[in-house]
């Protein structure tokens, strides 16, 4: 009974894991493979996600460059002044709470690590860097996994809002909580493709899966989502769109 409910749950995986290899493929023939930056510091891409949290990535760039400029290193951060930092990341909209998040999250990491160097989150496994991270306050689990894929290469894939829509639509998952998805996913990712498959379904995910109106008729996947109230009225779309969107953040910083 028991290596039954083994073997049930093997082929589970393996078939999550086949769908996602397909969707991947054709969201690559889409977008192509997308190029990533590869220095990147663990801390920038920790501070850079807290400044996107309700904002677009334009914004929340400018407030990143912004806070490099008056605290070039972040060390000068942990006694600067509340205000200060509020006042220069403003552009990223809620300055008052992400200063305190930034602010407390760095210090909480000085104090328990004696310095700001994710470094020795290279050693530790998935899980255990996950669990690390997202043990400070203000760290939730899509912005460990962030700096897990940004900072540090892992083979693992944040899921937002879009992603969590997408692949719920799709059918690769069927859950109402985000964390679930994540963790349904990345128990099932292949090796190597995290960074493209993210990225891709983020660009899809603003450009054509959109939260309302998804504009079915003209998406990759269209002949193998599942989503039932596909959407094939063809009004007041318009392809440029797309344009707003290919400034991606986390391959930025
Ligand atoms: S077919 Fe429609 S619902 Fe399905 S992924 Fe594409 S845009 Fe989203």
């Amino acid at each position: 009974m028991r290596s039954q409910a083994v073997v049930s749950k093997k082929n589970k995986l393996d078939s999550t894991a086949n769908f996602i290899l397909k969707v991947n493929k054709i969201l690559i023939n889409t977008f192509g493979k997308p190029s990533r930056n590869l220095n990147s510091s663990p801390v920038d891409v920790l501070i850079a996600t807290i400044l996107s949290q309700n904002t677009n990535d334009i914004n929340s760039h400018k407030a990143f460059l912004r806070l490099k400029r008056k605290f070039p290193k972040y060390e000068d951060i942990l006694n600067a002044d509340l205000r200060t930092i509020e006042n220069t990341i403003k552009i990223a909209g809620l300055a008052k709470q992400k200063s305190q998040t930034i602010k407390n999250t760095l210090r909480e990491i000085y104090n328990k690590m004696g310095s700001l160097s994710f470094d020795f989150l290279n050693s530790l496994d998935i899980d255990d860097a996950l669990n690390y991270l997202s043990s400070f306050k203000g760290v939730g689990l899509k912005t460990a996994a962030c700096v897990l894929l940004f900072g540090l290469h892992k083979n693992i894939c944040p899921v937002d809002t879009h992603i969590h829509r997408i692949l719920n639509r799709v059918g690769i998952v069927n859950t109402k909580d985000r964390n679930k998805t994540f963790k349904l996913i990345n128990e099932s990712l292949h090796d190597g493709i995290a960074h493209e498959f993210h990225t891709n379904l983020i660009k899809l995910g603003r450009t054509i899966c959109l939260s309302q109106n998804p504009v079915c008729y003209e998406c990759p996947l269209k002949n193998i989502c599942k989503f039932e109230k596909k959407n094939f009225i063809k009004k007041g779309y318009k392809k440029n769109q797309s344009k707003k969107s290919d400034f991606l953040l986390l391959d930025s910083v």
